[in-house]
């Protein structure tokens, strides 16, 4: 199966009209907004910061209520539903007096209906899957970054869902940890065909990472303006000096510009 190719005409993700304000703001962060991911595919939104990135997932997981329109995953409204999208924000947000592996064990234990021995069992098994076998037992500041990373992404993974939200999740690393992750989470995403919409202000992380870059052009965002990058899976970051890549990179990058400048 092709990445980006939407299976058996379902989509992972659609907004349909979606508005939404903060509580007590007259102006609109979204403004009837539509857009739709399919299933496998790894989409990256980029925008100056403050222009509604994250509210957009906030919608997504209903931390925020939206004022109208529908949002639908897996072909279905959200609402009422739990469970059905995993969630990594910038800062791991680990437990530090939990060990990694009892941190990884919260959303089985939020979710419910897993014996102990089950949940030890998926534990050790997404720590062999993300690099970290032997470090369940270690508290998080026992990790370096990258790996504190890599068990907030495990923990993400562990909540079963088909689709994740990641946002910003490698801009408090290094330069060469963050594209060290990079290629680690390529990597992940080619083996596990999950669905990932991931939140960046960083032009070449999103076009190294992505099949498809939504742009989000002003706000109150009424639509977001989509890119498809040409270069094929798989991915080194030989493909960041294809002409292609970089024509794309340099107009993401004048698009964004104009917007930062008026
Ligand atoms: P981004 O993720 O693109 O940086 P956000 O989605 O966090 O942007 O914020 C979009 C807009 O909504 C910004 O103008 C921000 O000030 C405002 N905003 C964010 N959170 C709140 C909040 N809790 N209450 C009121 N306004 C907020």
């Amino acid at each position: 199966m092709g990445h980006g190719v939407e299976r058996d005409g379902v989509t992972m993700l659609s907004f349909q009209d979606v508005s939404f304000r903060y509580d007590g703001d007259t102006s609109y962060v979204l403004d009837a907004l539509s857009f739709h991911v399919a299933p496998g595919e790894f989409v990256s939104v980029i925008g100056p910061s403050g222009c509604g990135k994250s509210t957009i997932f906030r919608l997504v997981n209903q931390l925020l209520p939206r004022e109208s329109g529908t949002i639908c995953v897996g072909g279905l409204p959200i609402d009422g539903r739990r469970g059905y999208c995993g969630y990594m924000p910038q800062r791991d947000l680990l437990f530090p007096w939990r060990t990694v592996a009892d941190n990884l064990r919260l959303p089985m234990e939020i979710q419910g209906g897993y014996s102990r021995a089950e949940m030890q069992a998926r534990v050790e098994e997404t720590l062999r899957h993300v690099g970290l076998a032997g470090w369940g037992d270690k508290r998080p500041d026992a990790l370096s970054g990258g790996m504190r990373q890599r068990a907030a992404f495990a923990r993400t993974l562990l909540t079963g869902s088909e689709l994740l939200l990641l946002d910003e999740p490698f801009s408090a690393l290094d330069f060469l940890t963050r594209i060290t992750m990079q290629e680690w989470l390529l990597g992940q995403w080619e083996r596990d065909h999950k669905t990932v919409l991931f939140i960046t202000h960083d032009v070449e992380e999103a076009i190294f990472l992505s099949s498809r870059v939504l742009v989000v052009e002003r706000t109150p965002i009424r639509q977001l303006r989509s890119f498809d990058v040409p270069a094929p899976y798989p991915r080194t970051r030989a493909c960041l000096t294809r002409p292609d890549m970089l024509a794309l990179r340099e107009s993401l990058i004048a698009l964004l510009r104009q917007e930062v400048t008026g």
